[in-house]
C-alpha cells in the first residue's frame, strides 16, 4: 500500500511513500506523516491512499513513511478539494496551501545538528584552520547548525571540517512546538473507611474533593498546604486518582461589550434577513452583497443570520479584517451566542490558536470568528460565511500563498452549497461589478438606524494653508476641534500615512506628478533624482515643470501621526489626546485598551492611522478630521482612488452615530478629485461609475485579471537579469496568445529594496484568468532555474508595492 503525500515545503510536486503495515490504520487522508526527503525528515500530508504507483515511478525508488503524526485526520476530502482549488488558482504548492490552512507550529521540522568527533575534540587545542568553529560547538551535546552559523556565517567551513572528519553533521527532527496542553486532575475513587487512618488534612482534602468532584491539581494545591504529599498517600491507598487531561487555553482577548438590544429589525433589515433566511433554507450556494451605509445595522443582520443558520443545524464562519481592531463585533457575538464562538487569528498565542482550531474541528464551537485564515476553519456542515468590511485589503495575504480570503469565502461557499454574505458600506469595485453582472445578489441598507443622518462633510483646500501647524491642522479644523471640545464631544483625526517613499506634488498648485501611460502617481527616487512610474517604468527627471500650472518647484508630501498628535496637544493643552497606530499597538491588547478608554469617554481626541476607522461604533464621536486625504490618493497604485474613497468614507462614517449630528472635515490639496467629491456627497454609486470608467479605459480589474511576477535578489544585477529573462519568456508566450493578454514592465518595484533584496516585477493583464495562470506557471518554472534569485507570483494582486 502507498500514500500520496504533499510536503510542507515550497515544492510543487507530490511524492509517493510506502505505508508500513503497522501504520496502515492511521494514515488516512488528512493525517500528517513524517517522511524522508533527501537527507532530511519532513512533515507531509496524506492526500490519497493507493495500491498502485503512477507508471513513471518504480517500486525500488519508494521510501517508507517513518511515522504518522496524528491520531485523527486534520482535514477531509471536502477540505482537500478546497485546498486543491486554492493551489491551482494562486499557483501555490499544495503542501504550502495546507500548511497555511492549518494552525501554525504543529509540524515536525528537521534541522542539522553539529557535534565533535573524537578527532575534533583533540583538534580544539591545536591550531588547525577553523579552530574557532570547533570551539563554538558544545563539547558534550553538540549544537544546532543554525545557531553556529550566526557566529560563523560560512557554511563551507563546516563542510570542510566534516570532510576532515573533525565534526559530524546529522539531520535531526524536532516535534512541532504547538501541542495540546495537559493538566492533572484529582478525583475520589472510593470513599475512605475507618481502616484508612487518615490525617486530619487528608480527611479535609477527601471531603473537599467529595464536594467538588473532579478538580485540577493546581486548584487543590492552592487550597491546601502540602497537598502533593498528602495526595500521593491517598493515591497509594487507592482513595484518590490523579490523571492527565487536555485543557483549553482560553484566549484573553479584550472585547468591548455594551448593553444593547434586542432590537426590532428595521424594515430594511427585515427585508435583507428574509432573503438570507430563504437562501439558508434552500441549502444551496447563494452569494449576497450587503451594501449598507455606516451605522445602518449590518452587524445586527450578521448576528441574526448566524442565529438562523444555527437554528437550521448549520455552522457559520464570520470573517473580520483584523480581529484586534474589532473588539465590539466580537463582544456582540459573544454576548448573543455564549459558548458558541471560537476565535481564530494571529493575535492569539500558537497554543491558544491550536486549541480554538481543535474546538472547531471537533464541532464544539459552531461559530468561528476570525481574520483571513479563518476561511480555512475546519467547520463541517458549513451553512453561512460572512465577510465583514469585504473591501478591506487585509483579506489579502501578502506573502507565502497570496490568497484573498474574501474571494475564497465565495469559492468555499460554492463548494459547500452555503450562503455567503459580503458586507460593506463601501464595497470593492470587484464585488460591485459582480453584483452588476448578476453574480451576487444585492441587499441594500440605505439609511442609518433610528433615523440618524449621515455626517455633514466639508472639504478644506490645503493650498491656502501652508506652513507650520496650519498645514497639519487648518484653521477650519482647529475651530471644529475647539467647538467639539467645548461641547464635550469626541474627535477622531485620521492620517493614512504609510511609511514608504514619498510622493511628489507641485508646490504651487498641489497637482501630483502622474505617469502619462498609466494615470498613477510617480514616486520620487532620491538617489537617482527621478520621478518613476512603478507600473510601466516610465520616468522623468525630478526637476520638472508642473504640467498643470507650469510651476517649477516640487514638494514631497509626508508627515506622520506623531506630528499630528504633537500639534493637537500644542493647540489644546487641556485636551486628553491619544494616538493609535502600529507603533503604539504592537503590544497585545493595546487596541482594546485604547478603544475601551475612548468608549468610557477618557479620550477627547484620538489620532491614528486606518486602524481607528474600522467599523467602530462610538456614539459620542461628533467630529472626524481627515488630515491629508492626498496621502492615499497619490500612492503609486491602481486602486489608490478606490482605497482612498473607502477609507475616507469609513472614517467619515465614525462621526455622528449617536444623537448628536456628525461633522467631517477633509483636508486636501486636491479638493476637486472625484474620490473626495463623492465622499462629500455620500455618493457611492457615483464613485463607482467614474472609477469603473477609468478601469474600463485602461483595461484594469475588475474588467480584467492581473498576475504579477516578482523577482528579488541580494544582487541588484542578478535581479535585473532575472526579470529580463522572464520578460523575454513572457513575450514569447504572449505571442502565442494573440493580443488578448498584455505585459507591463519590467520595472523596479516601488519598494525597490527590502531587507537587502532588490525587487523587480512584471505585470500581466488580460480577460482570461486561465491564460494568465498558464503564463504564470511557465514563468515560475523558468524562475526556479535561477540561482540566488527568488521568483514569486501574485494572482489578483492588490498591492503593487
Ligand atoms: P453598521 O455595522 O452597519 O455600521 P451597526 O450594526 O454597528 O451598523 O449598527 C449601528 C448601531 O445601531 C449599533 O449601535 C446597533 O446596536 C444599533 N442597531 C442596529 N440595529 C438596530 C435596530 N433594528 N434598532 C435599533 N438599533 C439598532
Ligand atoms: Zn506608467
Amino acid at each position: 500500500m502507498y500514500a500520496e503525500v504533499a510536503i510542507s515545503l515550497p515544492v510543487e510536486k507530490t511524492f509517493h511513500y510506502a505505508v508500513p503495515p503497522q501504520l496502515r490504520p492511521l494514515c488516512d487522508v488528512g493525517t500528517r506523516v513524517l517522511v524522508p526527503l533527501g537527507r532530511r525528515q519532513v512533515t507531509g500530508y496524506v492526500l490519497a491512499q493507493t495500491t498502485h504507483l503512477p507508471p513513471d515511478i518504480s517500486d525500488k525508488d519508494i521510501k517508507a513513511i517513518i511515522d504518522c503524526l496524528d491520531e485523527a485526520p486534520l482535514f477531509d476530502e471536502g477540505m482537500l478539494r478546497f485546498f486543491r482549488w486554492v493551489a491551482d488558482y494562486y499557483l501555490a504548492p499544495l503542501g504550502q496551501v495546507i500548511k497555511t490552512a492549518l494552525p501554525p507550529g504543529i509540524n515536525w521540522e528537521s534541522s542539522y545538528h553539529c557535534s565533535l568527533t573524537p578527532e575534533g575534540t583533540k583538534a580544539i587545542a591545536g591550531d588547525s584552520p577553523h579552530v574557532e568553529v570547533l570551539q563554538a560547538i558544545d563539547p558534550h551535546k553538540g549544537s544546532p547548525l543554525k545557531r553556529l552559523l550566526k557566529d560563523c556565517p560560512s557554511r563551507s567551513s563546516f563542510f570542510a571540517l566534516q570532510r576532515r572528519g573533525l565534526i559530524c553533521l546529522e539531520a535531526r527532527v524536532r516535534p512541532g512546538r504547538t501541542k495540546a496542553k495537559k493538566a492533572a486532575f484529582a478525583e475520589i475513587l472510593r470513599p475512605p473507611c475507618s481502616d484508612d487512618a487518615l490525617t486530619p488534612q487528608a480527611q479535609q482534602i477527601v471531603a473537599w474533593l467529595g464536594e467538588n468532584g473532579r478538580i485540577p491539581l493546581a486548584a487543590l494545591r492552592k487550597q491546601f498546604k502540602k497537598a502533593t504529599a498528602i495526595l500521593k498517600g491517598l493515591q497509594q491507598q487507592g482513595i484518590v486518582a490523579v490523571g492527565e487531561e487536555e485543557v483549553w487555553r482560553e484566549p484573553n482577548l479584550e472585547t468591548l461589550t455594551r448593553e444593547e438590544g434586542p432590537f426590532h429589525p428595521t424594515p430594511e433589515q427585515e427585508a435583507a434577513l428574509e432573503e438570507i433566511t430563504k437562501a439558508l433554507k434552500a441549502n444551496a450556494f447563494c452569494p449576497f452583497l450587503l451594501h449598507g451605509v455606516t451605522g445602518s445595522g449590518k452587524t445586527e443582520i450578521y448576528l441574526r443570520a448566524v442565529e438562523e443558520a444555527l437554528a437550521l443545524g448549520k455552522r457559520a464562519v464570520v470573517l473580520v479584517p483584523e480581529i484586534g481592531l474589532t473588539p465590539q463585533l466580537v463582544g456582540r457575538f459573544q454576548r448573543r451566542l455564549p459558548n458558541e464562538i471560537a476565535l481564530l487569528h494571529s493575535g492569539l498565542s500558537a497554543g491558544e490558536r491550536y486549541d480554538q482550531w481543535r474546538r472547531v474541528n471537533r464541532g464544539d464551537a459552531r461559530v468561528v470568528i476570525g481574520a483571513r485564515s479563518a476561511v480555512f476553519a475546519p467547520c463541517r456542515d458549513l451553512g453561512l460565511i460572512i465577510v465583514d468590511e469585504e473591501h478591506d485589503t487585509s483579506y489579502k495575504q501578502e506573502d507565502g500563498v497570496r490568497y484573498n480570503a474574501r474571494d475564497l469565502a465565495v469559492v468555499r461557499a460554492k463548494q459547500e452549497g452555503a450562503v455567503v454574505v459580503l458586507g460593506s458600506a463601501t464595497p470593492s469595485l470587484e464585488s460591485f461589478y459582480n453584483a452588476r453582472q448578476g453574480k451576487y445578489r444585492p441587499l441594500h441598507l440605505p439609511f442609518r438606524v433610528g433615523g440618524g443622518i449621515l455626517p455633514q462633510v466639508e472639504v478644506v483646500d490645503l493650498k491656502g494653508h501652508t506652513g507650520g501647524t496650519q498645514s497639519v491642522l487648518s484653521p477650519p479644523l482647529q475651530e471644529a476641534l475647539a467647538r467639539t471640545l467645548a461641547d464635550g464631544g469626541q474627535a477622531l483625526l485620521f492620517l493614512n500615512r504609510r511609511g514608504f517613499s514619498r510622493s511628489a506634488i507641485c508646490a504651487d498648485c498641489g497637482a501630483p506628478f502622474t505617469c502619462r501611460q498609466c494615470s498613477v502617481s510617480l514616486t520620487y527616487h532620491a538617489r537617482r533624482k527621478v520621478l518613476l512610474c512603478h507600473y510601466c517604468g516610465y520616468e522623468v527627471p525630478a526637476f520638472q515643470l508642473c504640467p498643470r500650472c507650469g510651476g517649477g518647484e516640487i514638494r514631497l508630501v509626508g508627515y506622520g501621526t506623531e506630528q499630528v498628535e504633537e500639534a493637537v496637544q500644542g493647540l489644546f493643552p487641556q485636551a486628553r489626546v491619544a494616538r493609535m497606530d502600529s507603533d503604539v499597538t504592537t503590544r497585545r491588547g493595546a487596541h482594546g485598551r485604547v478603544l475601551g478608554a475612548l468608549e468610557r469617554g477618557e479620550i477627547d481626541i484620538l489620532v491614528g492611522t486606518q486602524m481607528i476607522v474600522k467599523g467602530h461604533d462610538f456614539p459620542r464621536i461628533t467630529l472626524v478630521g481627515i488630515i491629508a486625504a492626498d496621502v492615499g490618493l497619490n500612492l503609486p497604485e491602481l486602486r489608490a482612488a478606490e482605497r482612498s474613497f473607502q477609507l475616507i468614507s469609513q472614517a467619515a462614517g465614525r462621526a455622528g452615530r449617536g444623537r448628536e449630528p456628525g461633522r467631517v472635515i477633509i483636508q486636501t490639496f486636491f479638493p476637486e478629485h472625484y474620490a473626495i467629491q463623492r465622499v462629500k456627497d455620500h455618493d457611492c454609486a457615483g464613485f463607482y461609475e467614474e472609477e469603473m470608467a477609468f478601469r474600463q479605459a485602461l483595461r484594469y480589474p475588475p474588467l480584467t485579471h492581473m498576475v504579477t511576477i516578482r523577482v528579488s535578489s541580494r544582487n541588484p544585477r542578478h535581479a535585473e537579469e532575472g526579470i529580463q529573462r522572464l520578460a523575454r519568456k513572457g513575450e514569447a508566450v504572449l505571442r502565442g496568445l494573440r493580443g488578448e493578454t498584455e505585459m507591463l514592465g519590467p520595472s523596479p518595484a516601488p519598494l525597490y529594496q527590502i531587507k537587502g533584496r532588490y525587487r523587480w516585477h512584471l505585470l500581466f493583464k488580460g480577460e482570461r484568468i486561465g491564460s494568465l495562470q498558464r503564463l504564470g506557471r511557465s514563468l515560475m518554472e523558468e524562475g526556479r532555474g535561477f540561482s540566488g534569485v527568488t521568483t514569486e507570483v501574485d494572482v489578483d494582486p492588490l498591492s503593487m508595492l
